[in-house]
């Protein structure tokens, strides 16, 4: 697992065990901030407010939605049951669900922002992820503003079934209302792009994709990802970020 192992050096909490070459690197300050191995360019997880860390100019982002908090309208129990998968989802992460989204500044410019967290039961969209990205779009088309989403999402969140589905509805047709409004829809896919992410993803007017992304369509572990959009370092995301913004208008 690539990760910091926080509190078990006893000299730095700055290093980390890579996947990509399996070595133990140190951290040496922008590349450890932005969890990606110095030795290889492994990209490995980066939680959701720190995605929106990088990209956003500092103290711009104002968080939308608050007071959405995901239910368990199912009852719904696999191995556990769902409401107990959230608790320590919410736990694990100190996020109520797996969408962060707001207004911000990019390069000085307003934009909507939206990032997903995939440590939060693998960033799967249910109704309140799902409604966080059709409010971005909403937002995006009514101020005629950028809209830059940043999904690492496993696809449809299953314990909530015919709710996340119906949600997913909602969202392409926000999306379809962006598109109307003529307002800029940029995504960066991060980690594994599933189901109705990707989608959204392949209907951006910009897709980048940081290093080792999988970005797959349909069911099943083993479909293969399939390439798209073009390759992101994050250590460049933020300047090219800023000047696609600034370009916009
Ligand atoms: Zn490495």
């Amino acid at each position: 697992m690539f990760g910091r192992l926080r509190g078990k050096h006893p000299k730095s909490a700055d290093w980390f065990r890579c996947e990509g070459c399996g070595e133990i690197a140190q951290g040496d300050g922008a590349e450890a901030m932005l969890a990606v191995c110095g030795a290889c360019g492994y990209h490995g997880p980066l939680g959701a407010q720190a995605h929106l860390d990088l990209l956003c100019d500092p103290g711009s982002f104002s968080a939308e939605g608050p007071e959405l908090r995901p239910v368990d309208p199912l009852g719904f129990r696999g191995k556990l049951r769902y409401r107990d998968e959230l608790k320590a989802a919410q736990k694990q992460s100190q996020l109520v669900e797996c969408v962060l989204m707001g207004g911000a500044r990019v390069g000085g410019k307003p934009v909507v922002v939206a990032a997903s967290e995939s440590a939060f039961l693998g960033g799967t969209l249910g109704a309140v992820g799902g409604e966080s990205i059709a409010r971005a779009f909403e937002l995006g088309a009514a101020e005629q503003i950028p809209v830059v989403l940043v999904l690492s999402s496993a696809g449809f969140r299953r314990q909530e079934g015919v709710y996340a589905a119906a949600i997913m509805a909602r969202m392409v047709t926000q999306l379809a209302v962006l598109r109307r409004a003529g307002a800029t829809l940029i995504v960066i896919g991060a980690g594994h792009v599933r189901g109705a992410a990707a989608l959204v993803g392949a209907s951006a007017d910009v897709f980048w994709c940081e290093p080792g992304v999988r970005v797959s369509w349909g069911a099943g572990d083993g479909h293969k990802g399939v390439g798209a959009g073009s390759v992101m370092p994050r250590s460049e995301q933020r300047e090219q970020l800023v000047s696609l913004v600034r370009a916009i208008g």
